[in-house]
């Protein structure tokens, strides 16, 4: 059966691939035109599977299938926006799997003993608004309300976007959940890297996902003419932020659960015949242990300092970011774990190096995700594809896990 009910999942992506302003990949910010097209084919979805749909004032979209009396309700879902020309997948198959997934259940008459609600969020990625995640904070109660007042390039601040959308942001607030009620979230997505391919897997169970911290670091050394200056009297800032690079990436090598990334390298001048007197880098670590990903920052901290002694350099190092990583619930991993052997595959666990709508969620109730492999890992790009097959099997599971959570 899964491979029809992944071919529908596929057929569902495809029409909400065309609600983009991009010819080429996706694109589909919050609050614009193409969300709310994506918004009305979901709808249409939500209601066919028998749930009730209504947009909550933070722009979820939000379709529950009631048990009525009283009973706890389990959240899932993802985000419903792309990146600039990104894929069909990231964040809108996690809405769409759990649809298909319940539509099956109301066909075959199934009563649960809990509500479900699906739940599509308007804004994860960030790209359109200097912020993310107002779905999951409002819900959770972590909102800072003043975000609303933050505009994109055009001068459009969010409050606007959101009235704009037929939305009362000043109600954002009220939002707020009652984590007692609740039974946990769980979102399933795309992997959007290439460890599920590699081990010959279709699914995977998160265990965490990662935290992360970022280093600002500036070498200065002296800038200086690359014929006429011998090597022992040189101050150069790049052979430094070289050092400190490979040393990253050893250290990353070394500590089990630790990533490490020069992403982003200003060199001055920068010319081939000079120097280079100054560097300015970001450092970034990410982890599923927090333990590791600190002790991680301040070692290189240290080397940084060490090194530019070493080199008679100056050097100015602060962390500037750093966020904490999300653990996944181990009885809910227990229960993707059973659905995933329930599809007749092996259960693999391992950590999310990306964020996710669910990182928030974490601050109303446990969290928990599925992912579902992604051909070569390409994500946040028109490449980004999952399978019918895959996603018939994640859909399995997920029937497999709404028939047999308990409550
Ligand atoms: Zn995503």
């Amino acid at each position: 059966m899964n491979h029809l009910l992944g071919q529908r999942a596929q057929e569902y992506l495809k029409q909400l691939a065309d609600c983009s302003a991009s010819e080429i990949g996706v694109t589909r910010f919050p609050f614009t035109p193409e969300h709310k097209r994506a918004n009305a084919l979901l709808t249409a979805w939500m209601q066919e599977a028998g749930l009730s749909v209504h947009m909550d004032e933070a722009g979820t979209l939000v379709g529950r299938y009631d048990a009525g009396n009283n009973a706890p309700t389990l959240l899932m879902g993802s985000h419903q926006d792309s990146v600039k020309q990104g894929g069909a997948y990231d964040g809108i198959m996690g809405i769409v799997l759990p649809i298909v997934a319940l539509d099956y259940l109301n066909r075959q008459g199934r009563k649960l003993p809990y509500s479900v609600e699906v739940l599509a969020f308007a804004d994860e990625e960030g790209v359109r608004f200097p912020t993310a995640l107002v779905g999951p904070r409002a819900l959770a109660g972590t909102i800072d309300e003043s975000v609303v007042d933050r505009k994109d390039k055009g001068g459009t601040s969010l409050r606007t976007a959101l009235s704009d959308f037929g939305l009362e942001p000043d109600k954002i607030s009220q939002l707020k959940r009652n984590p007692d009620n609740i039974l946990g979230f769980i979102e399933t997505h795309i992997e959007q890297g290439p460890v599920l391919e590699h081990e010959g897997l279709p699914l995977g169970v998160v265990s965490a996902i990662c935290g992360i911290e970022r280093h600002h670091l500036t070498f200065t050394g002296q800038a200086a003419h690359a014929g006429t200056v011998p090597m022992h009297l040189r101050k150069d800032a790049l052979t430094a932020a070289a050092a400190i690079t490979i040393e990253a990436e050893k250290l990353a090598i070394k500590l089990p659960d630790l990533l490490a990334t020069v992403g982003q390298l200003d060199v001055t001048p920068n010319v081939p015949n000079a120097v280079p007197g100054r560097v300015s880098m970001v450092i970034e670590l990410r982890s599923p242990v927090d333990e590791v990903r600190e002790k991680a920052g301040k070692m290189l901290q240290a080397f940084a300092k060490e090194t530019a002694q070493l080199r008679e350099l100056g050097c100015e190092i602060t962390r500037t970011y750093s966020q904490q990583a999300t653990e996944c619930d181990d009885s809910l991993q227990l229960a993707l774990a059973r659905a995933i052997v329930s599809t007749n595959n092996r259960v693999h666990h391992l950590p999310s190096g990306a964020t996710h709508d669910a990182s928030a969620m974490a601050d109303l109730t446990r969290v928990a995700m599925l992912f579902v492999r992604c051909k070569k890992g390409i994500s946040h790009n028109p490449a980004e594809y999952a399978s019918d097959q895959d996603m018939g099997l994640a859909i399995d599971a997920l029937i497999a896990l709404l028939s047999d959570l308990q409550c």
